[in-house]
């Protein structure tokens, strides 16, 4: 994970201990001694993170804060505030300017790597949504982010597990007012509970007497109900150790004891956000991809779908030797219906059809709009004999049964139906497509509403 990252420090020393640092681990850092110039290296784009001293003369860190957070060009930009120790209200401070995290003088190289790094994963998910966002012409896009600022308001449900009973109601009462909180003293039926769902975040105890917490951490990271549950763990002074091996196990973030209410509440929402995002995105990579390869209008998979997976349905069944058929059903008179009942009228009737279409054929079957009022039904494991018989039933049952076009009286429909199967010797896709085009011309030629079917 490489990430630019500003240092913003009016002392010098400050700033270098902090670069040589980052460094070390392969960021790239930018620095700036003063509230002004950061402000113009975060306008000019591409940081990340920024790290930011609050003491500076001039403009102090609350300020630049503040500004970067209210400007929408770098309000998504995370911030982490770095303040002198014990300064409670500082951090208070910091929050109302936005802050997302807090670091103390002096800087705990741990703590400044978790940080850094939880912060810089954060950012990389809201740049992708963004980025989605504006090259997306997808309402599918639009409207996840529309509901994200929903999200952003619905209150975590959040599990303490914490065997010693008061330590556990004490972080849930410092989360009370910004989380949902469960706390419990068994590790098992925190685990358990965990699994169950419903759960945003888990905090967990490092002073369990009965039982490992990183194995609890490791068994949490390993079923899949709870593989992307983010994890704090709440540790005791000196405990590093014990946190770095946590963080490779998996853990998301840890806050030490004493515990810090500002820090676990900043801590708390990053690990929220980050995984609602996470999630926004999964859903909004799903349907992105599920919108490409789907008709709108009738909700089977379009023509791009069929064009990339017929030839996958075509090589399978000649390697197996097994039958495949197709057909191809076109409207008769289709447009007539747009002309006398409107486009919209036309509309329903494509809906309905399709619905009937979809009704009579097998969910093995691949039917696809494959333009206007085409469809497309490939088959396979089917004789041709048989897809006649199935395209018999379709042709009989969109006559059968008027349409409604919206209004008027419904309508009786008629489709014409052209079946083709795979033949022996060479055969090809296109040249299966071909016969079954024949076909439809045929029927469409022999006076509409019927099947024909090209012998191989
Ligand atoms: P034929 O029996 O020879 O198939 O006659 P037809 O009128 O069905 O054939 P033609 O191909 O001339 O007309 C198809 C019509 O389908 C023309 C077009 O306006 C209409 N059409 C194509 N796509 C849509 C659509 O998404 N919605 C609606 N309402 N009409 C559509
Ligand atoms: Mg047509
Ligand atoms: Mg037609």
């Amino acid at each position: 994970m490489t990430a630019r990252i500003l240092v913003v420090d009016d002392v010098a020393a400050n700033v270098k201990l902090l670069e040589v640092r980052l460094l070390a681990e392969y960021f790239e850092v930018l620095t700036a001694s003063n509230g002004l110039d950061a402000l113009e290296i975060c306008e000019n784009g591409k940081v990340d993170v920024v790290l930011l001293d609050v003491m500076m003369p001039d403009m102090d860190g609350f300020e630049v804060c503040r500004r970067l957070k209210t400007d929408p060009a770098t309000a998504h930009l995370p911030v982490v505030m770095i303040t002198a120790l014990d300064q409670a209200s500082d951090r208070i401070r910091g929050l109302q300017a936005g802050a997302d995290d807090f670091l103390t003088k002096p800087v705990n190289d741990l703590q400044l790597m978790t940080r850094v790094k939880s912060l810089v994963r954060l950012k990389s998910l809201t740049d992708e949504l963004r980025l989605r966002a504006a090259t997306t012409r997808n309402i599918g896009i639009e409207e996840l982010l529309s509901r994200k600022l929903v999200l952003d308001e619905v209150c975590p449900k959040v599990l303490v597990i914490d065997d010693k009973e008061v330590s556990g109601q004490r972080i849930a009462a410092m989360l009370r007012g910004s989380a949902d909180v469960e706390a419990v003293t068994d590790p098992h039926a925190g685990f358990f509970q965990a699994a169950d769902g419903g759960f945003e975040c888990v905090l967990v105890s490092t002073g369990l007497s009965q039982y490992d917490p990183l194995r609890l951490c490791s068994q949490l990271r390993s079923i899949d109900r709870t593989r992307f549950l983010p994890i704090i763990l709440v540790a005791g002074e000196g405990e590093e150790e014990r946190v770095v091996r946590g963080l490779e196990l998996g853990v998301n973030d840890f806050v030490v004891r004493p515990v810090d209410q500002q820090e676990l509440t900043a801590r708390l929402r990053t690990q929220i956000k980050r995984k609602r995002y996470n999630e926004q995105l999964r859903a909004s990579v799903t349907e992105t991809i599920e919108m490409a390869v789907t008709d709108g209008l009738t909700g089977l998979h379009n023509r791009r779908y069929l064009d990339s997976h017929l030839q996958t349905l075509f090589d399978r069944a000649v390697s197996r030797r097994r039958p495949l058929s197709l057909m191809i059903t076109d409207i008769d008179r289709f447009k007539s219906i747009n002309d006398r009942f409107g486009h919209d009228g036309g509309d329903l009737v494509l809906r309905e059809f399709a619905r009937r279409l979809r009704k009579n054929v097998r969910g093995i079957d691949l039917a696809c709009r494959y333009g206007g009022e085409e469809f497309v039904v490939v088959m396979p494991d089917t004789e041709q004999k048989i897809a006649e018989k199935v395209a018999e039933r379709i042709r009989a049952e969109i006559a059968g049964t008027p349409f409604d076009v919206g209004g008027a009286e419904p309508q009786t429909v008629t489709v014409s139906v052209g079946v083709s199967a795979i033949r022996r010797g060479p055969d090809s896709v296109a040249d299966l497509l071909k016969r079954a085009d024949i076909a439809l011309y045929e029927a469409k030629n022999n006076g509409r509403n019927r099947v024909v079917a090209k012998a191989a």
